[in-house]
């Protein structure tokens, strides 16, 4: 008996100084993070995000590809009115998030879609503009993802196809505390 609440004590203290590494590593990795007051609102699309859609219409442009970017940075209100399509306001629901809880919220994710060879922007995932036997819209997901995008397409919870962000490996709940990305342009 005396053994076994020895050995209990003995993973106990083990367990907690694990779970205490961990949590000073995570702290330390957090401190080379920028932090900034956490009701300052981000007011541009980050450099590396925007260099990247530049480089993204390029390339896709070269595979004889239009990538069109109709969303980028997004404020509290429209984060809210996005959020109310499908639920308050008639419509289909295309967001889960709510304000501040979305990277376009910290300029971090662009939305996109494709103009076709008639001039008209096109949502239509299966479109093969270019004739290669690829659909353009996943060529484009390609080509992004080779950047450092993360890609709304490989979600598994809510497949969001046109979205692409760039985490920088913060989560949405250290964006909310106000922990930034390097900015090399400030
Ligand atoms: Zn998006």
């Amino acid at each position: 008996m005396k053994g076994l609440k020895h050995f209990i004590l003995s993973w106990a203290a083990i367990i907690l100084f694990i779970g205490l590494l961990f949590w000073f590593y995570y702290q330390t990795n957090l401190d080379s993070y920028e932090r900034v007051d956490e009701n300052e609102s981000v007011s541009e699309l980050h450099p590396a995000v925007q260099e990247a859609v530049g480089t993204l219409i390029d390339r896709a442009y070269d595979k004889d590809i239009e990538v069109v970017i109709t969303d980028g940075l997004r404020t509290e209100e429209e984060q809210e009115a996005l959020y109310a399509r499908g639920r308050e306001v008639e419509g289909n629901i295309v967001t889960h998030a709510r304000s501040g809880e979305s990277y376009h919220n910290y300029g971090l994710a662009v939305d996109y879609a494709i103009r076709n060879h008639d001039g008209e922007i096109i949502w239509d995932i299966h479109y093969d503009g270019n004739d290669n036997g690829e659909a353009d819209w996943f060529e484009i997901a390609e080509i992004a993802k080779d950047l450092g995008f993360e890609w709304g397409g490989d979600f598994s919870h809510f497949k969001d196809y046109p979205h692409l962000q760039m985490t920088f490996g913060l989560s949405i709940s250290e964006l909310q505390q106000g922990y930034r990305p390097p900015n090399e342009e400030e």
